[in-house]
């Protein structure tokens, strides 16, 4: 863990703290916070006991051998999917929960896209006794209600966003807008690896223990280090949590899968380090979908968890120095991943990471000389297998066959 991958506020041209100037000294007490707190030894003892107590930690490193053999070379599956609540997100929001805490800060908000984050918040904020606000578009809890009960059912209100495209993105706009006006008695549960300095690299140090443990278990398993990672990417803390451990190491390679959508030219998609513009949101410079005014462009994807029209700037400036490869894949491709995986390996992904298997199906080429490789399986895919099926046609609630 922590405050050990990176120490500056920039990352190359990218990150910062483009913020109004209300915010600037929360942002202040928060990186003085995670300084102090977060690099003690007995902030590192609690986290590493809650994530083993509570959420399942470590996560295996599974050898998966028929994709290996399909694939033509030797692949291993980090599992966060078995984390408790079925992602990654676990791990950062376990993180900012134990922070806030010693902060003393009693009210936590969050943003929530595919309602993954949302439910890991309103885990902590119950295992904690904390009161717990999640920002949500009202279009997100529409396609994931079974989540927006999940939270609910964990004591959380969730607030409907109903203004822009009601994503992700216009939740955030809102949850920072309830962050400049209560600040005092509240933190903001950031999400991913994106928003102003400090938390791309706070959230990167949190997840980071993905990429720690792979290490660990690699080594246990083969006796060296992978050659390749590959992680899907939507604000990029999975990705990030798995590569920071490895990034001093030039000789392996990084592999991001963002999603295309219905395709890149459709203008229907989310794969803002594919398309290159750049531009601030929420927070830190970065690449950004924009048009050519400048506005940001409303993002798409199959998987809400990816639906964010920006990227984390430590991935956008390892792409810009061409340490990070990067392609999307289209949602079609995406439905055949998920049941790639599901058939080949006995493990159903979610939509997210599905993208990376539905890449790889079509392309194994892309991982080039890599013969050894970890895959972040960032989730699970319970909470997708009714969209699945309804994107086939099937309507499973209705009992068949849709019309
Ligand atoms: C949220 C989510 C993602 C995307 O977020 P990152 O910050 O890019 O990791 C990926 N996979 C799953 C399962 C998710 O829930």
């Amino acid at each position: 863990m922590p405050i050990s991958y990176h120490e500056e506020r920039h990352f190359g041209e990218f990150g910062g703290q483009y913020v109004p100037e209300t915010l600037l000294a929360p942002l202040e007490e928060l990186t003085e916070a995670y300084k102090t707190f977060a690099s003690s030894e007995e902030f590192q003892k609690d986290f590493k006991r809650i994530v083993s107590e509570y959420s399942g930690r470590p996560t295996p490193l599974t050898y998966a051998q028929q994709l290996s053999r399909d694939l033509n070379r030797e692949i291993y599956l980090k599992r966060e999917d078995l984390n408790h609540t079925g992602a990654h997100k676990l791990n950062n929001a376990i993180g900012q929960i134990l922070l806030a805490d010693r902060m003393d800060k009693e009210r936590i908000i969050a943003e929530t896209g595919a309602g993954q984050h949302g439910v890991a918040v309103a885990t902590v904020c119950a295992y904690f006794d904390k009161e717990c606000i999640v920002y949500m578009g009202e279009k997100d809890i529409k396609r994931q209600s079974l989540n927006v009960y999940r939270m609910e059912l964990l004591g959380a209100r969730v607030e409907p966003v109903k203004t822009g495209a009601r994503t992700l993105k216009d939740a955030t706009s809102e949850a920072i807008r309830d962050w400049v006006t209560n600040v005092e008695n509240t933190h903001y549960l950031l999400g991913s690896v994106v928003g102003p300095y400090p938390y791309p690299d706070m959230v990167r140090d949190f997840q980071a223990i993905i990429g720690e443990e792979t290490k660990e278990q690699f080594q246990t398993q083969t006796g060296t280090d992978p050659d390749g990672l590959v992680a899907c990417i939507g604000g990029g803390s999975n990705a990030m949590g798995l590569f920071a451990p490895f990034l001093d190491n030039e000789e392996i390679e990084l592999f991001g899968v963002e999603a295309a959508g219905e395709g890149i030219d459709s203008g229907r998609h989310s794969a803002p380090l594919v398309t290159s513009g750049h531009g601030v949101l929420h927070g830190s410079k970065s690449y950004l979908m924009s048009d050519e005014d400048g506005q940001v462009q409303t993002p798409h994807s199959v998987a809400a968890g990816l639906d964010y029209p920006g990227v984390g700037p430590q991935l956008a400036d390892l792409k810009e120095k061409g340490r990070l490869q990067v392609k999307a894949v289209k949602d079609d491709q995406v439905i055949k991943g998920f049941k790639y995986l599901s058939a080949l390996e006995g493990i159903i992904p979610a939509l997210e990471p599905a993208h990376v298997f539905g890449l790889l199906a079509e392309e194994p080429d892309w991982l080039g000389d890599c013969e050894q490789v970890v895959i972040n399986l960032s989730g699970r895919g319970d909470k997708d297998v009714l969209e699945v099926a309804e994107y086939e046609g099937r309507d499973l609630l209705a009992g068949g066959e849709a019309e």
